[in-house]
């Protein structure tokens, strides 16, 4: 089943729930325009090497397309597909003024020089100029793409259109017109609706054992967000491998070492060592058994697809706060359910990203530079507003969490067709 099979399902699920107008799902269940692109790229050793790109604008209705670029040897167009339908849907949840639109290239980024990526992006940028622009659709970071890589594109851009035009990209370096706190912002909506939900339960985050999968741009802060709060970080997996230390791990430390020794996994000799508690030890874990332990919160940010079917019934979490884009299939979702886990879904949890890119892109129009205090604020007011909302349509229509936020993001929606009057 591919990705964007798995959207389809749950806008139909949704739909079906809140009773929505057929003709507007089948038009939101449609990318309004999928581009591809062939990449030539002269590689350091003189060769030439073709890459494959994609930039797929999903729907506008809202505001102009937004959404990321994505570096990875697994990206398909189904994918880019299904990430550019979540961002529509992502950005009607938050109630911006942005449509949805995502991007990709088939590539391992990690191999190549700093000089080969660079001229990938730029002729990837070229390709994709005539459809993007500051009002029609703006990409921003992804997987493996960061401020670096929007810069190249902003100052491609600006070549082709003869003009500076930074609003191109959100993102940016913050000496490139960037806003302080997006690069944090991921994590940092999340835990704001994490927070939100343990004090609306009224819990003690001291008593909540978290595990993280994925210790990137996501994890890593949101790791040190709550380790800050009291949580206690019991297991870290990244893409090497992962482990477990019950006593509890900082993250500041994990962080360190794992910029020493790239993964995690080689690190637990290092926490036993900086927290020295008598008897405790690291344990190492299979990718298999990790997302298995028990544990309170279960946060994904890694990739999609991680909790399906085959492993659902094996979850022991309480809590599965999504920060990476689509980790949990519909089924497993269904499974989950019945088990009674509270899945806080992606297009709620980890819509942060996109809200502070779109603080960025009302800096950049006026001008203005806002403290890092004023965007947290406001991107704390934006998740807990969006949050309230989700949780009174979960209770409306008795349904999940997930099925409140694409009812949420549906119903924006179909208040900006209806004012149009025609798709
Ligand atoms: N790539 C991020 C996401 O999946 C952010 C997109 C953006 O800032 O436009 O939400």
């Amino acid at each position: 089943m591919s990705l964007f099979e798995n959207t389809l399902k749950q806008i139909e699920k949704a739909s079906k729930l809140m009773n929505l107008d057929q003709e507007i799902k089948e038009v939101l269940s449609h990318p309004q325009r999928k581009i591809q692109v062939s990449v030539p790229v002269r590689m350091d050793n003189g060769s030439l090497r073709i890459f494959n790109g994609f930039r797929v604008q999903h729907n506008n209705y809202l505001g102009p397309y937004k959404g990321g670029i994505r570096y990875h040897e697994q990206v398909d167009i189904e994918e880019v597909k299904a990430l550019s339908a979540w961002m529509t849907l992502k950005c009607a949840v938050l109630g911006l003024p942005l449509g949805g639109g995502k991007g990709g290239i088939i590539v391992n980024p990690k191999i190549l020089s700093e000089n080969e990526l660079e001229r990938l992006t730029r002729k990837y940028t070229e390709l994709i100029s005539p459809v993007i622009g500051p009002e029609t659709d703006v990409p921003a970071p992804d997987v493996n793409t960061n401020p670096q890589i929007m810069e190249w594109i902003a100052d491609e851009y600006s070549k082709i259109a003869e003009k500076e035009t930074p609003g191109v990209v959100t993102g940016k370096p913050l000496k490139k017109g960037g806003s302080k706190g997006r690069d944090t912002a991921t994590a940092q909506g999340g835990y704001y609706i994490l927070s939100e939900f343990v004090r609306e339960n009224n819990l003690n985050p001291k008593d909540f054992k978290v595990v993280i999968q994925g210790f990137g741009n996501a994890g890593s802060v949101a790791a040190k967000l709550l380790v800050k709060d009291g949580y206690r970080l019991i297991g870290v997996f990244d893409s090497q491998g992962g482990l477990f230390y019950e006593q509890g791990i900082n993250p500041d430390e994990l962080l360190k070492c794992k910029a020493e020794k790239k993964t995690v996994k080689k690190c637990g000799v290092h926490i036993e060592k900086i927290h020295d508690i008598k008897g405790a030890v690291c344990r190492e874990v299979t990718s298999e058994e990790f997302l298995e332990q028990k544990c309170d919160v279960l946060i994904l940010a890694a990739l999609e697809n991680q909790i399906t079917s085959e492993n659902a019934e094996r979850i022991q979490a309480n809590v599965v706060l999504e920060l990476a884009n689509g980790p949990v299939t519909p089924e497993a979702d269904e499974i989950l359910a019945k088990k009674g886990v509270t899945v806080i879904p992606d297009i709620l949890a980890n819509a942060g990203g996109v809200t502070v890119s779109y603080f960025e892109m009302l800096q950049n129009k006026s001008g203005e530079y806002w403290p890092l205090e004023q965007v947290n604020e406001q991107l704390e007011q934006k998740m807990v507003v969006a949050w309230q909302e989700v949780k009174l349509n979960s209770e409306k229509y008795n349904c999940t969490l997930r099925e409140a936020a694409f009812i949420t993001a549906l119903i924006h929606l179909e208040i900006k067709i209806r004012e149009k009057g025609e798709f």
